[in-house]
């Protein structure tokens, strides 16, 4: 039968998205196989987090254990080494998050077996796994497949649609951690909040991107406008917050946010690989942009050739009154 193996990746009492997500892939890997996905919960007081996973996994395990309350790279190593060990799992997916970035690696190591790290892609192929990942900076997609069973990968945040609530709920079960003793290399000191900006970019179904055609800050007002119209959020790419016209938060790409709405506005960006890195996973991407030979039209799904001082405003009006129903 076999089991798809998912870290839920969870913080101050919220499971993460990249949880849903790798549930999402982990359920397609294991109808591949008639397998059984199992969502792997360890910390402490998880019972709320355990009801909310179980609509999304055949078997939620958890682990409690006050060595594990907050998340510990060295801990959470020697459960799933154990688990792993115990159970050989056709896979185990952990999210290619700063938890999953610094577990994986060792925990591959110590038990001897192919990490895949930043998947974007994922398959059952004869036991092994195939997978792609981007390689040089998003430029190039590598596939890769494993040399061994039980490989681990992690999954890119994004790159995977969360999983639907099942008819029916899985199981939850309840293991020992079973750890050695005192987790004594790190010590939990406490949470820092990252400044999340006014809105969170990658939570948005639809949303604008302005880039630096858009020549001055004072004209951000007409993109924004088009989003507001629209109902979505207004992001950017690098030189935008380079310039500090807009603030990180808002940046999309490789060195900042990746989205997947099901509508991608680029508003004067020429499409730089660093750019579409952050957006490949949109549903519809749209793209206005004087130069026709801008390399965003070669993966828009729609281009409008223009300038975007005309083209923004009419859009702006025409949607405007398509939703007045004029
Ligand atoms: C390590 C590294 C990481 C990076 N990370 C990111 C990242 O995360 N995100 C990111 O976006 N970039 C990133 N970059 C930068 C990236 O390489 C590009 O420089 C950047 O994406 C270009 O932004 P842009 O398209 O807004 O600007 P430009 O490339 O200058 O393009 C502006 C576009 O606007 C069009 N335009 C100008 N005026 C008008 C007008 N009036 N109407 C319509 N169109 C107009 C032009 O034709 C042009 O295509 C990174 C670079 C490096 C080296």
């Amino acid at each position: 039968m076999g089991e798809i193996l998912v870290l839920a990746e969870h913080r101050q009492g919220v499971v993460r998205d990249i949880t849903f997500e790798m549930l999402g892939a982990g359920r397609a890997l294991a109808a591949s196989r008639g397998a059984q996905l199992t969502a792997l919960l360890l910390g402490q007081g998880l019972g709320e987090l355990a009801n909310a996973l179980s609509a999304h996994a055949d078997v939620v395990e958890v682990v409690e254990d006050a060595r594990l309350a907050q998340f510990s790279s060295d801990a959470y190593q020697e459960v799933l080494a154990r688990v792993i060990r115990e159970r050989t799992p056709l896979v185990c997916l952990i999210g290619h998050t700063a938890y999953g970035m610094e577990l994986a690696p060792s925990l591959a190591t110590e038990l001897g077996v192919p990490l895949i790290a930043d998947a974007t892609c994922v398959e059952l192929e004869e036991g092994l796994i195939r997978a792609e990942r981007p390689v040089y900076g998003g430029k190039v997609r590598a596939r890769v497949r494993s040399k061994g069973p039980a490989a681990i990968v992690t999954m890119q945040a994004g790159a995977f649609a969360a999983a639907d609530e099942r008819a029916t709920a899985g199981q939850i079960v309840h293991s020992d951690a079973l750890l050695s003793g005192e987790q004594t290399r790190k010590r939990f000191v406490g949470f820092v909040e990252a400044v999340l900006g006014d809105v969170d970019i990658a939570q948005s179904d639809i949303v604008v991107s302005v880039g630096r055609g858009i020549g001055d800050p004072k004209n951000l007002p007409l993109v924004e406008a088009l989003a507001r119209a629209l109902g979505g959020v207004l992001s950017c790419s690098r030189p935008v917050v380079d310039k500090k016209w807009l603030p990180k938060t808002r940046q999309v790409g490789i060195s900042g946010k990746t989205v997947s709405p099901k509508l991608y506005l680029a508003v004067g960006i020429s499409g730089a690989f660093q750019h579409l890195s952050g957006i490949k996973s949109s549903t519809t991407i749209v793209a206005v942009n004087k130069d026709p030979k801008a390399p965003i039209f070669r993966v828009a799904d729609y281009g409008i050739v223009g300038d975007l001082f005309t083209v923004v405003p009419a859009l702006t009006e025409r949607i405007a009154k398509a939703k007045s129903g004029k």
